[in-house]
C-alpha cells in the first residue's frame, strides 16, 4: 500500500477523480440529487444525452459501422487505486494502447484509465450484469472521450480480474493505491467484439455529454468469488439508467454477413421474359431465329451488368 501522491489530485478521466463536491450512490448526495449539488453538476439533471441507458435490442438500428480495432497491451503495469467511488487502474503503458475503427474512423483513442461498476450501469434488454468494466480513452488534443463497456456475468474464471485479486486486498479503504503488473487488457475483449454505439455522457458528476459509448454486446465471465472480491468493497456503484430521448443506438455485429456497408443497395433480381427460353440455334435455323436468340442473350447480359453496377457501394 502506498500513500497519496500529487497525481491523485488531478481530475480523473470519466470524472473519476477527486471531486469538487461530495457525491455518492445513495442518500442525500445520491444520483437523483447530483444535478443540484453544485452548478458544475447541472447537466446531471438538465442534460438530454445522459448515460447509462437501457439498450433495448429490437429498438437499436443495425448498421455496418466497421469492426473495432483494439491495440491493447497484454502485460500492462500501473497503479490500482481506490478513489472512494470505485477501483481504478492507471496504466504506465497507455501510449501504446489505443482503439480505432468502427465509428471512430482513423482517429486513435488512447487508454487513460479503466474502472469497474457493480452492478452494471448499462442494461441490456432491461437486464443488469454483476460487473461492468469501463475502458476510458481520449484522443490527443481533444476533450472527447470514448468509453468501451464490457459486461461480466458469472461463469468461468477471468484471467483479467485475477490480476486485480491480490492487490485489491491492499486497497480496501478509500485513497489507498497499490502497484499492479501483468494485466492483459486484450483478454477482457470478447472474441466477438460486436457493439452498440451511441452518444452520451459521463456516468458520474459532472455528467458531461462528451462521451462516445461503445458497449460490447458479448459478455465476459468471472467466478462468483472473483466478482465478490470487488463487490465486497463496492457493492453498489452504478448510476440508474437515463432516458434515451431522441437518440438512436446503433448496433454493429462483427462478422455478420447480413450487414451491408452504408448505401449498399440490393438490386432487383434479373429476370428474362418468362415465356422465352434461350436455346442455341440449330445450324439449319433460318437467320431470323439466330438474331432473336442473340438479342435475348444480349438483353439478359445487359440486365446483369446494370444490376452488378448497382451492387457496388456508392
Ligand atoms: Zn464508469
Amino acid at each position: 500500500m502506498q500513500t497519496r501522491s500529487s497525481w491523485e489530485h488531478e481530475e480523473g478521466e470519466d470524472g473519476h477523480g477527486w471531486d469538487h463536491a461530495g457525491w455518492s450512490y445513495d442518500g442525500p448526495t445520491g444520483p437523483q440529487y447530483w444535478g443540484t449539488l453544485t452548478p458544475d453538476y447541472a447537466q446531471c439533471s438538465s442534460g438530454g444525452r445522459q448515460s447509462p441507458i437501457d439498450i433495448i435490442e429490437f429498438r437499436t438500428s443495425r448498421r455496418f459501422l466497421g469492426d473495432l480495432k483494439f491495440t491493447y497491451p497484454t502485460n500492462a503495469s500501473g497503479t490500482l487505486w481506490n478513489n472512494g467511488h470505485t477501483i481504478e487502474f492507471h496504466s504506465e503503458t497507455n501510449l501504446w494502447s489505443h482503439i480505432s475503427g468502427g465509428p471512430l474512423y482513423e482517429d486513435q483513442y488512447h487508454i487513460v484509465s479503466m474502472h469497474l461498476h457493480a452492478p452494471s450501469e448499462h442494461q441490456l434488454n432491461g437486464k443488469y450484469y454483476p460487473l461492468e468494466l469501463h475502458i476510458v480513452h481520449q484522443a490527443r488534443g481533444t476533450m472527447d472521450l470514448v468509453v468501451v463497456a464490457v459486461f461480466f456475468e458469472e461463469g468461468p474464471y477471468s484471467e483479467f480480474l485475477a490480476e486485480y485479486e491480490y492487490p485489491i486486498h491492499d486497497i480496501e479503504t478509500p485513497d489507498a493505491h497499490s502497484p499492479v503488473g501483468g494485466i492483459d487488457v486484450m483478454s477482457v475483449i470478447p472474441r466477438n467484439a460486436s457493439y452498440y454505439y451511441y452518444r452520451g455522457s459521463l456516468t458520474i458528476p459532472d455528467c458531461d455529454e462528451r462521451v462516445t459509448w461503445l458497449v460490447l454486446s458479448h459478455t465476459m465471465t468471472a467466478l462468483p468469488e472473483q466478482i465478490q472480491e470487488f463487490t465486497k468493497i463496492y457493492p453498489h456503484i452504478n448510476r440508474p439508467v437515463q432516458p434515451l430521448n431522441s437518440r438512436v443506438v446503433y448496433f454493429h455485429a462483427e462478422g455478420d454477413p447480413s450487414l451491408l456497408p452504408p448505401n449498399f443497395h440490393i438490386p432487383a433480381p434479373v429476370e428474362c421474359p418468362p415465356n422465352v427460353t434461350i436455346t442455341v440455334p440449330e445450324r439449319d435455323d433460318p437467320p431470323e431465329h439466330h438474331v432473336l436468340g442473340i438479342s435475348l442473350v444480349f438483353f439478359c447480359l445487359i440486365a446483369l451488368m446494370v444490376s452488378l453496377r448497382a451492387v457496388r457501394p456508392k
